[in-house]
């Protein structure tokens, strides 16, 4: 079972820790994320793609999504950061036939400067959920 934590929450506990280098791409690995979710020809059978492929608008999401969103600590202990927009945020696509669009956007491995990376969500996917906290409904 996955644990939320609202932002408030997050900051105060120490589970928001973003680490954002200076260019989001500068690691092999995350030069593939950024062109798996910027690039819908990509050879994926399940793939989300931002709407707007440039990469400020790709760091302006991370950063958005580290600022304001919430957490999700999953059974493994790993810290997943979700936004979730007001606009649409990217598509997805299933063996490269557009599924529809996403108004989220997930950030994994934040706190770690090598490997931070992000991706567009659809916010169906999310849980309606507490904050074990302080009971704040997250992600809203
Ligand atoms: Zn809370």
């Amino acid at each position: 079972m996955s644990q939320y934590y609202c932002f408030e929450c997050a900051i105060y506990l120490g589970h928001l820790r973003p680490a954002i280098p200076a260019a989001l791409t500068d690691t092999q690995y995350q030069l593939e994320k950024y062109i798996k979710h910027t690039a819908p020809t990509s050879n994926y059978n399940f793939n989300s793609v931002f709407t707007s492929p440039g990469s400020e608008t790709y760091g302006n999401y991370i950063v958005t999504a580290v600022s304001s969103g919430h957490v999700q600590m999953d059974d493994r202990g790993r810290k997943n950061i979700v936004w979730v927009g007001s606009e649409q945020t990217g598509l997805t696509y299933k063996n490269r036939v557009l599924i529809g669009p996403t108004s989220a956007v997930k950030v994994v491995f934040h706190d770690n400067d090598q490997m931070i990376h992000g991706f567009p969500i659809d916010s169906s996917e999310l849980n309606a959920a507490k904050c074990v906290n302080c009971g704040r409904a997250v992600p809203y």
